[in-house]
C-alpha cells in the first residue's frame, strides 16, 4: 500500500509495477492534491523542466529550461500516473495505520485495507510551521503561512514582516513588494544561490557535479543536512536571481531572525551581518566545487569563465526590533518551513520530533517504508528529480522483503 498520490508516491508505483508486486496508492484528494490545494497562484517550480525526471519518464518538451506552473506541474504528474496506471484510489483518507498480523491494517474514509508493507508518501510539507512566539502577535496584524497565502490581493494594504528568507520567503517578500506594500524580511540562516553560474542554471551544476547524488550515509552529518534550508531560488521565465542583494536593490528591508515579540515589539536577532557573511562563504565553497568538477572534466572552456557574486549587501545598522502595534505592519507571514503530518500513523516509529526514524527510507517497522523526505536518501531526495533514484532502491528493499516474509510464512506452514 502506498500512501500519498504526489510525485513520490507515483514514483514508487512505477517501480513496484517493474517488479511485478501488487499495490494501491491511497489518496486523500486527487493526484498532485498538494500542488492543487496548497500552493499560492503565482508558483513556478524553481527547478528547471529537465530536472522533473520520474522512473519512465524525461522531459521531452520544448522548453527543457524553463519552469513548470503550478497547474503545468498539476498536468505533468496526472499524465505520469496515467502513463504508469497507477493503480490510485483518490478521495481516501488514511485515517489510521497500524501493525496487525505481521502487516499493516489501514482505516480509511472508504473502509479498511489490510496490506504486508506500507510506503508513507504523504509528503514532506503537509504543514506550514510557524514559530511558538506567533501567539504573542498583537491582534492588530493579520499573520498568515504560505499554505493560506495565495496572491498579495488577499493583504491588506500597508506593510509586511515576512519571517523567514529562504525559497518561499525569498518568493514571497519579492510577490508582496512588487504590489506594493513594504516587505521587511527577517532573515536567519539562509542558502544564497545564484539562478545561472557560468551560463548555466545552478541546478545543472549541482546535477553534473554530482552534488545532488551525494549519499545519506556519505555525509558527516546526516541530522543536519536534513535541516539545510532550501536554496534562496525562483523560477523566473527571465532566469533571474532572487538572492537578498536583488531584493534590498528592490526596496525590501532586511532585518535578523525573528528572536522574540515582547509587549507588541519584536525583537531581532543582531547577527543579520554574520549570517549574510556565513552564506556568501558557503556560496563561494560551493562555487569553488563546480569550478574544480569542470576543470576535471575538461569543460573548463566550454563554460564562461568563472566569477564570484558580490558579497550580501547590509545596512550598517540594521533595526533591531519593530513596533506590531504601531500600524506600520499589517501582516506577517511565516516563511518559517513546514513539516510532515502523520497524526493518521499509530505505529511506534517516531523521535523525540516527531518525525519518522529511518535508514535511508527503511523504516524502524518491519515491512514500512518512507519517500519524499530531505536528504532520504541523496541530496536530491526532496526534490521531484529525486524521487527515482530512491524509489527504485527503496522497492528492491520492499521486494526482499515480502520474499523473506513469504519464506517465513512457507516455513511455519505445517506439512
Ligand atoms: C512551496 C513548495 C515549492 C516546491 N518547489 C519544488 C520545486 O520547484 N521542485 C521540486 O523538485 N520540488 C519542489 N518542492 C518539494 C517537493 O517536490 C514537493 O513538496 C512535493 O509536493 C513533494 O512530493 P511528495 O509526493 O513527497 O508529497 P506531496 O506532493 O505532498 O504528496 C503527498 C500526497 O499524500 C496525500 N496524503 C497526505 N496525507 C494523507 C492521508 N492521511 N491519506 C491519504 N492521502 C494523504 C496528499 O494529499 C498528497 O497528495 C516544493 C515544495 C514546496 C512546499
Amino acid at each position: 500500500m502506498i500512501i500519498g498520490a504526489g510525485h513520490a508516491g507515483l514514483a514508487m508505483s512505477r517501480c513496484l509495477s517493474d517488479r511485478g508486486i501488487d499495490h494501491v496508492v491511497l489518496e486523500r484528494g486527487e493526484i498532485a492534491n498538494s500542488w492543487r490545494t496548497e500552493r499560492w497562484d503565482s508558483l513556478r517550480l524553481l527547478t528547471p523542466n529537465w530536472q522533473s525526471r520520474l522512473p519512465g519518464t524525461t522531459y521531452d518538451g520544448n522548453d527543457p529550461d524553463g519552469f513548470r506552473t503550478t497547474p503545468e506541474t498539476i498536468g505533468f504528474l496526472e499524465r505520469y500516473a496515467r502513463t504508469i496506471a497507477a493503480p490510485v484510489q483518490t478521495h481516501t483518507r488514511v485515517t489510521s495505520l497500524c501493525a496487525s498480523d505481521g502487516g499493516y491494517l489501514i482505516r480509511t474514509s472508504e473502509g479498511e485495507w489490510r496490506c504486508k508493507t506500507v510506503v508513507v508518501a504523504s509528503g514532506a510539507c503537509n504543514v506550514a510551521r510557524a514559530p511558538a512566539l506567533a501567539d504573542a502577535v498583537p491582534r492588530s496584524v493579520r499573520t498568515l503561512t504560505p499554505m493560506e497565502y495565495r496572491n498579495p490581493g488577499q493583504l491588506e494594504p500597508g506593510g509586511v514582516l515576512v519571517v523567514g528568507a529562504s525559497a518561499t520567503g525569498t518568493q514571497l517578500a519579492d510577490e508582496i513588494h512588487r504590489s506594493g506594500r513594504p516587505v521587511t524580511l527577517c532573515v536567519g540562516e539562509h542558502v544564497r544561490a545564484p539562478r545561472l553560474y557560468r551560463g548555466k542554471d545552478i541546478q545543472w551544476w549541482m546535477d553534473k557535479s554530482g552534488v545532488l547524488d551525494e549519499r545519506y550515509d556519505h555525509v558527516d552529518d546526516i541530522v543536519r543536512a536534513r535541516r539545510v534550508p532550501s536554496f534562496q531560488l525562483t523560477g523566473s521565465p527571465e532566469r533571474r536571481t532572487l538572492d537578498l542583494n536583488a531584493l534590498t536593490a528592490a526596496g525590501v528591508k532586511l532585518v535578523g531572525s525573528l528572536a522574540t515579540i515582547r509587549d507588541g515589539r519584536a525583537l531581532f536577532s543582531g547577527a543579520l551581518r554574520n549570517q549574510c557573511a556565513l552564506s556568501d562563504l558557503k556560496l563561494g565553497r560551493l562555487l569553488d566545487t563546480f569550478d574544480q568538477w569542470a576543470k576535471d572534466n575538461g569543460i573548463d572552456n566550454s563554460v564562461e569563465p568563472p566569477h564570484r557574486l558580490e558579497p550580501t549587501r547590509v545596512d550598517d545598522s540594521p533595526a533591531v526590533s519593530l513596533d506590531l502595534t504601531s500600524g506600520e505592519i499589517r501582516t506577517i507571514v511565516w516563511a518559517t518551513g513546514f513539516r510532515p503530518d502523520y497524526a493518521w500513523l499509530d505505529v511506534p516509529v517516531f523521535d523525540r520530533k516527531g518525525m519518522i526514524r529511518h535508514d535511508g527510507g527503511v523504516v524502524s517497522a518491519p515491512g514500512m517504508y518512507l519517500m519524499g523526505m530531505p536528504f532520504l536518501r541523496r541530496r536530491k531526495s526532496g526534490l521531484i528529480d529525486g524521487a527515482g533514484d530512491d524509489a527504485r532502491e527503496l522497492s528492491a528493499h520492499l521486494a526482499g522483503h515480502l520474499r523473506a516474509a513469504s519464506r517465513a510464512v512457507t516455513n511455519l506452514t505445517p506439512n
